[in-house]
């Protein structure tokens, strides 16, 4: 299997060979030349298969020049109830995605049992391995920088943590994140990790991993990498609970189900976008968004328009506050036929901070925009006030506390549910992550996970650094040398 770029100009390469990038060189996403089919026969395969068995029915379509035997002992590490051990009372651990029904045909896909109790765990996990993996036979190392608000540099960091070959240098904005974040990630006492708490906000931080990657002699001299949203690999890895969910939910290779995804940097759904491209028997993709709402307004008028940060709303459900979805450009390069000379004219405009507009286009009938049913996809928004009524009404009906990203996906689910059509709703953090969200829905704290009762009394390893790309570059230099 080989990787082209959706911009059509990149040469294309192999699964280890984009592992550890990031963009392709003409500024593009990496996907498969073709995506592998799964008939009605070969579902019925894998219907009762274990987590690691259908991870490997899947990711071996995908990592085809991993050996079979090597690739299976990946998987085999990385998906055990012992990792993902932080589910519900009564789920169970084994799952490792556990269905969780609230009614007949409304259940919770729980993805939040991880580490770092976010549905990034999934994937981030199984990268870990895999980077270990590749920059062993290498023997190659890689210094990963990255900027993080909170899910993604914790679960970055708990799945790098004791790797060979692999440092992460994480920079966050100091005193900024949550108190639960901050000392997940700073409790962390690996050699490997490196926490930098920098003077500023989070924008200055990713500004600073924009100026050190932008430095092409530093980066190379200093093998940095990153381990962001666009990685081909983490997408990969989100495909398989896609299939879990569905077997699941389902008694036959027949019938239909939806998902209901809370959506920010669209890696998640465009994860199930592919499965459903691969021939999971899905019917819609339900993106759900918070009051940045970009997605949104593209599936209901086919206009996408990123915003700037001035525009990008601080929320309740931090982890979906997105100006631009950095995986979208993966769907369009489907929507538009894979025709990557359209993909490169569309994101002209995008990157020079433009939009553009489909409704009108080939890709639409001209009133309106009716070319994405074909590929499934429905979206909605939800707002603080919906969330804590989520929150609410989940906790009173069912007896269930959600976190406020979940609660996202879940309004939206119920306005756009359909009779004797399973809808799936990922979970995507667990309620313990968001306190102060649940505190003020629900007037009570939520539960915490075995062993994380204590996490803020831990001692903290971290460094304050001022917002100064030099420093950090010196800094990266000193602890590597
Ligand atoms: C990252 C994240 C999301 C958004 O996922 P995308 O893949 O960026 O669309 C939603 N909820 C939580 C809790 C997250 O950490």
């Amino acid at each position: 299997m080989k990787y082209i770029s959706t911009r059509g100009q990149s040469p294309a390469q192999s699964f280890t060979e984009i592992l550890l990038g990031g963009l392709a060189p003409d500024g593009g996403l990496y996907l498969p030349e073709t995506y592998p089919q799964f008939s009605t026969d070969d579902l019925t395969q894998m219907r009762n298969m274990n987590y690691r068995e259908l991870a490997f029915a899947v990711l071996s379509r995908f990592a085809t020049d991993i050996p079979a035997a090597d690739l299976q002992v990946i998987i085999d590490k990385t998906y055990t109830a012992e990792v993902y051990c932080n589910v519900r009372d009564g789920d169970n651990a084994a799952d490792i995605t556990p269905l969780h029904t609230l009614e007949p045909d409304l259940h919770l896909l729980c993805l939040s049992n991880g580490p770092t109790i976010a549905f990034k765990d999934m994937a981030m996990q199984l990268l870990g391995n895999l980077f270990e993996y590749v920059l062993d036979k290498a023997g190659q190392g890689i210094n990963i920088l990255g900027a993080t608000s909170g899910d993604t540099g914790s679960s970055a960091e708990y799945a790098m943590r004791g790797k060979h070959g692999v440092n992460v240098f994480m920079l966050s904005p100091h005193g900024k994140m949550s108190r639960f974040q901050t000392a997940q990630m700073f409790s962390l006492q690996d050699a490997n990790i490196f926490n930098i708490a920098v003077k500023g906000v989070f924008d200055d931080c990713q500004d600073i991993v924009k100026a050190v990657s932008n430095d092409h002699v530093f980066k190379a001299a200093h093998k940095i990498g990153a381990v962001n949203s666009i990685n081909w690999g983490r997408v990969a890895a989100q495909i398989v609970y896609y299939f879990k969910g569905y077997f699941a939910a389902t008694d036959s290779n027949d019938q239909q189900v939806s998902f209901a995804v809370p959506s920010g940097n669209f890696g998640n759904v465009c994860a199930g976008h592919i499965a459903r491209m691969m021939g999971l028997p899905i019917k819609h993709l339900v993106v759900a968004t918070n009051e940045n709402d970009v997605l949104d307004e593209f599936f209901r008028t086919g206009v996408y328009r990123p915003r700037g940060s001035a525009n990008t709303y601080h929320t309740s459900s931090p982890s979906m506050d997105i100006s631009k979805a950095s995986n979208f450009e993966r769907f369009v390069f489907d929507l538009v036929g894979r025709d990557g000379d359209k993909v490169r004219a569309l994101w002209s405009e995008v990157d020079k901070g433009g939009a553009f507009n489909l409704a009108s286009s080939e890709f639409s009938e001209p009133a309106a925009f009716t070319r994405v049913p074909s590929f499934g996809f429905q979206s909605g928004v939800s707002s603080h006030t919906h969330r804590m009524q989520t929150i609410r009404q989940t906790f009173e009906t069912y007896g269930v506390m959600i976190d406020t990203h979940t609660a996202d996906g879940l309004k939206v689910a119920l306005e756009l549910r359909e009779p004797g059509v399973p809808m799936l709703v990922l979970e995507t953090a667990l309620p313990a992550k968001f306190e102060d969200a649940i505190r003020e829905a629900l007037g009570r704290d939520p539960v915490r996970p075995a062993g994380m009762e204590n996490l803020e009394s831990l001692p903290q390893r971290f460094e304050v650094m001022a917002a100064d790309a030099e420093a950090i570059k010196q800094f990266i230099v000193t602890k590597t040398a």
